[in-house]
């Protein structure tokens, strides 16, 4: 059958669209459509952890606080406290779902620290927290009666009709082109490393839900505030593997070239200042030393430690050579998260109705110019959760109205050479530090790619084709939004321009950074 109705649909399978699939199912049908296996996706990889006020000392208000801060007056206060909020209870339905968290002798949760936080809260599962995360829930979508899940499935565009979103065309693995019709869209897509050179993302994340809501006419916001990792591996045979933030809350230390500990000289939070601060302060001091990396100094944590808490760490940096209870590990910021989206209300809702979006695909206002370490995890599942009580009011199915038509493509090796050229221009204009002429030279730049894109010749059926040109028209608008930001805040850094006045006159909000900015 060409056509396929369900009650509710969901675009990913990471977290967010997983977290939306299971609570769908308790009011209908749903449909998981993601585009490679299941388990593949950002979630899979997160390695620290998921935030919440669940310590003894902690509470909602400090989560809150913490994360305003990060968001450097950007974010949306509601939005914040419905996630802080909803913190504890999102870890609770994840273990009953079956996941697996570290805890101590007296059965707590351990509970880590990362960058940001005033308190430990960091929920974790040794080093590999996301693949445990999406382990259980995987488990679980797979014994529920009323999910179907296609993997290898890759949506090709979201159907509109009369200004509602109806349903997807997808290409679905063997069987072809098909069209799904539901009563709503859910597009947890998650994010668009694959715009830059460097990223820590996986090969999925080629911005396909901006693109997709770009085309059909959706409302994007703060995509110009892009997170850099500060720490990913520079090794030629290990390009951009992530090493958790978790390891510089257990003591990791930076150190240039000379082996100075650099961070007292840009911010007195050191090592664990916010992940902008650091990331700025590393590239600052390539720079300045003209070398290719700093190092992250772990010879002075004891190798069980290590070896217990950051397994995965431990045993890929082993298997190129690195024993980090003895070697400095050669460390370089990547793209990392993308704090923008497509906007969302509370629920999830976009301004398209029927479209509903979460996880990193969704600007639902909690991040504001700077994401606080481990809340996108769980902002996928309570924004996740709070979409699926929203859609039992949408309408029924309408009738069917499209007839599939395969996507045009253009030839694979001419969406290669123009990939590759938006992430030289990405890499080198958009990046950690910007200047406005570097943003117009981008600006021109990818318009001169999309119509190179649009000027090549039609080629059979190719997803590489299709994930490019969605990383283009993502890529243009991120640069319209950097340009259009005419203040330095969070994560946009234009040295053209002068720091946000009120967020530095704010002392509520003033991270230290305020004080001393990256040279
Ligand atoms: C290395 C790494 C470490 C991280 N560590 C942490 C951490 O410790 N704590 C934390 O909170 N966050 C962390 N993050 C960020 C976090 O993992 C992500 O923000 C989060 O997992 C996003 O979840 P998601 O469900 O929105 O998207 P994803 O998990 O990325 O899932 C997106 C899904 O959409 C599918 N898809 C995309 N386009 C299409 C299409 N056109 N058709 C069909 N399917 C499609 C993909 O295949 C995938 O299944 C980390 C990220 C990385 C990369």
């Amino acid at each position: 059958m060409a056509t396929q109705r369900f009650d509710y649909i969901a675009i990913g399978s990471g977290l967010a669209g997983l977290s939306f699939a299971l609570q769908a199912a308790k009011h209908g049908t749903v449909c998981v459509l993601t585009k490679s296996e299941i388990h593949e996706c950002n979630t899979n990889y997160a390695q620290g952890g998921i935030a919440a006020a669940v310590g003894e000392s902690d509470s909602w208000e400090l989560h809150e606080r913490d994360t305003l801060i990060a968001g450097a007056g950007l974010c949306d206060l509601d939005a914040v406290r419905f996630l802080v909020q909803n913190g504890p209870k999102a870890i609770d339905w994840l273990r009953d779902i079956g996941t697996e968290f570290d805890v101590q002798d007296d059965n707590l949760l351990a509970l880590g620290r990362e960058g940001g936080h005033s308190r430990n809260r960091i929920v974790h599962h040794a080093d590999n927290s996301g693949a445990e995360v999406e382990r259980a829930i995987v488990e679980a979508i797979r014994n529920h009666p009323k999910i179907t899940v296609y993997e290898q499935s890759y949506v090709t565009e979201l159907l509109l009709h009369n200004g509602r979103c109806v349903g997807v065309a997808a290409m679905v693995s063997d069987r072809g082109l098909k069209t799904f019709y539901a009563r709503a869209i859910m597009l947890a897509t998650g994010g668009c490393g694959k715009l830059y050179s460097h990223t820590t993302n996986p090969a999925v994340s080629t911005g396909d839900g901006y693109g997709l809501a770009i085309r059909a006419g959706a409302v994007l916001e703060n995509l110009e505030f892009i997170q850099f990792h500060p720490t990913t591996l520079y090794h030629p045979q290990m390009r951009s593997f992530l090493i958790s933030e978790a390891v510089r809350g257990a003591g990791g230390t930076l150190r240039n070239h000379h082996g100075h500990r650099f961070m007292y000289e840009y911010d007195e939070r050191l090592e664990l200042a916010p992940r902008d601060i650091v990331a700025r302060a590393i590239e600052a001091e390539i720079k300045r030393l003209e070398t290719w990396c700093v190092y992250l100094d772990t010879t002075h944590i004891k190798k069980e430690t290590l070896e217990t808490k950051f397994p995965t760490i431990y045993e890929a940096c082993k298997s190129v050579g690195l024993e980090i209870h003895k070697h400095w590990i050669p460390v370089v910021p990547a793209q990392h998260y993308s704090c923008g989206g497509v906007k969302t209300d509370l629920c999830g809702r976009t301004s398209i109705p029927g479209l509903y979006a979460a996880g990193e695909a969704a600007c639902t206002g909690i991040h504001g110019g700077n994401r606080l370490a481990s809340n996108s995890l769980l902002e996928a599942v309570v924004f996740g959760s709070a979409a699926a009580k929203a859609v039992a009011d949408e309408p029924p199915c309408g009738k069917d109205v499209f007839k599939p038509m395969v996507p045009r493509c253009i030839p694979e090796a001419q969406a290669i050479r123009i990939r590759h050229g938006l992430q030289r221009t990405m890499t080198d204009y958009v990046a950690i530090v910007r200047t406005n002429k570097g943003l117009q030279a981008a600006k021109k730049k990818i318009k001169e790619l999309i119509e190179d894109y649009k000027s090549q010749p039609s080629a059979p059926y190719s997803i590489y084709s299709i994930e490019t040109l969605n990383l283009l028209l993502t890529g243009q608008k991120m640069v319209d939004m950097a340009i259009a930001r005419k203040t330095n805040v969070g994560l946009h850094y234009n040295t053209d321009l002068i720091p946000n006045e009120e967020s530095l006159n704010n002392e509520e909000l003033k991270p230290s950074s305020a004080k001393k900015t990256p040279k």
